[in-house]
């Protein structure tokens, strides 16, 4: 993700975030609703690849793309099916 800057006709500016290469040329402006054109400037790059940006991100892509779990979390404790209430069934020999 990248902050891409927009420019109201009424001259005032904001701050939009988009994936890099998705930002669209236009905007409606948050106050005003006039369609803004993006802005080229610096690109504000400092904080993506933190691990707050790896998670939105992640968080937008499992929105249309979730990933599929194959194994067990490691470190969680494997459930055992118990079938009886009976503690002495909890005695007989196992498979
Ligand atoms: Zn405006």
């Amino acid at each position: 993700m990248a902050i891409y800057e927009y420019r109201c006709p009424e001259n005032s500016r904001f701050e939009a975030s988009h994936p890099i290469g998705d930002a669209p040329a236009t905007m409606p402006c948050p106050s005003c609703g006039e369609p803004s054109r993006r802005l080229f400037t610096a690109p504000h790059l400092s904080k993506t690849g933190s691990s707050a940006f790896r998670l939105i991100d992640s968080t937008h892509r499992s929105a249309d793309q979730p990933e599929v779990v194959t194994s067990q979390i490691p470190g969680t404790p494997r459930r055992v099916q118990q079938y009886s209430s009976n503690p002495l069934h909890q005695k007989l020999p196992r498979p």
